[in-house]
């Protein structure tokens, strides 16, 4: 809203955001007021920013996508994020997602492969005012056992099966959700829940919704 009371047409653009995100079912009052503060905008280049608010995935560096809001916010809702939490993210790109965690968690650990991303998202986070994530160039495959547990871990590209390290620095009665599949092939989101019982850890695992994401991929990146 403009100060002499007008509206903008990025006022117009976010309310019809927030408005798309509870057509497609997102009820969840915290994630609705997370996902309407933080702006899209900031974290697309700024040729897309007419485009940030549309519910699409958006190219960004290095060849990898924003997800698309919908995606964020589902995931966000099925995390379950609790104001004490710990959160570990695997896929900062863009750091759209860490910014929508950081509002509703103590604390957020985000790992990226590429120094290019993780160094402007660090940017980006910081200008708009993510004082508690923590952005680290790093192999999501290993987690991040120094920080390790984690009372919550979302994943933002697709792997084959769920990552043992991530697995095991989740905390017990913890929830991990992660897009599982094939590169070229269906992928579907995935909730993990540890818990622990008399026969030991038990991962429980439910199937969510077809999703598509780029791939996880092994070791920090060569190029930048
Ligand atoms: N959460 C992001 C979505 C980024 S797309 C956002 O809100 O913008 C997925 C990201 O995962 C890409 O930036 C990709 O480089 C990163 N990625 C893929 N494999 C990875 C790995 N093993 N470790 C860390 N990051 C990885």
């Amino acid at each position: 809203m403009m100060t002499d009371g007008t509206s903008t047409q990025a006022d117009i653009d976010r309310v019809n955001f927030l408005l798309t995100l509870r057509r497609r079912g997102i009820s969840d009052q915290a994630v609705l007021r997370a996902m309407g503060e933080v702006p899209r905008t900031a974290f697309v280049s700024a040729d897309l920013a007419t485009s940030a608010y549309a519910d699409q995935a958006l190219p960004i560096e290095c060849g990898q996508t924003i997800s698309q809001p919908y995606v964020v916010a589902y995931m966000t809702e099925q995390l379950g994020v609790k104001p004490q939490h710990r959160v570990l993210e695997i896929g900062t790109g863009s750091g759209y997602q860490a910014a929508v965690l950081s509002k509703l968690a103590a604390e957020v650990v985000s790992i990226e492969r590429y120094r290019t991303l993780a160094d402007q998202a660090r940017r980006r986070l910081n200008a708009a005012g993510c004082g508690n994530v923590e952005v680290i160039v790093g192999d999501g495959f290993e987690g991040c056992p120094d920080r390790a547990p984690f009372d919550r871990i979302i994943v933002t590209a697709a792997a084959e099966e769920v990552p043992a390290a991530l697995a095991d620095q989740l905390a017990d009665g913890g929830v991990m959700i992660l897009p599982l599949g094939p590169q070229n092939g269906p992928q579907h989101l995935v909730r993990i829940t540890k818990s622990q019982t008399p026969e030991g850890t038990r991962l429980a695992e439910d199937r969510l919704i077809p999703v598509r994401f780029v791939p996880m991929l092994r070791g920090k990146a060569r190029e930048l």
